[in-house]
């Protein structure tokens, strides 16, 4: 048996520790049922290469279909549990200075980035990707894997599906925008860009 790809990691915090922003509800059922959800797919979709690799007749182009979807899905979302903390703690000092470099304040990036969550039509995704030159750029993912900029590494993600706020915000996507900001996890962000 081939060791699986993709797994599903832990949060480094408890199911309630988000909860003035994220309920304990949503974060059980958005990773234990959906991000879950997505590595296990990922995971029989690389199977599936594997059978192709053994001789099996596969339908490729449907198999990469759904590998692109769900691996995307389960990649954003192991970032996404990090890019959150339950110390709500403030922007660290170089931070602050590495946004002011590439978007000119903070206050910039903030809007700018709320405005790209709260534009995506359906589900998606909000991403701050770096280059390998450490250059910033905000960019918009449908879905779980439309509208990626190769070559860039999503450092912040936010997750604007349904299944990420319905329970707690209903209809309004931009309450929860908001509110997300207070739960950055700075500290972890400034180590990976
Ligand atoms: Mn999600």
């Amino acid at each position: 048996m081939n060791k699986k790809k993709v797994s599903l990691p832990d949060l480094n915090y408890a199911y309630n520790g988000l909860e003035s922003v994220i309920s304990e509800k949503i974060m059980r059922l958005h990773h234990d049922v959906h991000h879950k959800g997505y590595v296990d797919k990922a995971n029989l979709f690389f199977d599936k290469l594997t059978d192709f690799k053994k001789g099996s007749e596969v339908d490729i182009k449907s198999i990469l279909k759904n590998l692109s979807f769900n691996y995307n899905g389960a990649k954003l979302h192991e970032i996404f549990w990090q890019n959150m903390t339950d110390k709500y703690e403030k922007m660290t000092k170089n931070m602050e200075k590495w946004i002011e470099n590439n978007f000119e304040s903070v206050e910039k990036f903030v809007e700018m980035f709320s405005k790209t969550a709260s534009s995506v039509e359906g589900s998606g995704w909000a991403v701050l990707g770096v280059d390998n030159a450490k250059n910033g750029y905000i960019y918009q993912v449908e879905k779980h894997n439309q509208g990626h900029l190769s070559g860039l590494r999503p450092v912040l993600v936010l997750d604007v599906w349904e299944h990420a706020y319905y329970i707690d915000y209903e209809n309004r996507r931009d309450e929860y925008i908001e509110k997300w900001w207070k739960v950055v996890n700075w500290k972890w962000i400034e180590k990976k860009l």
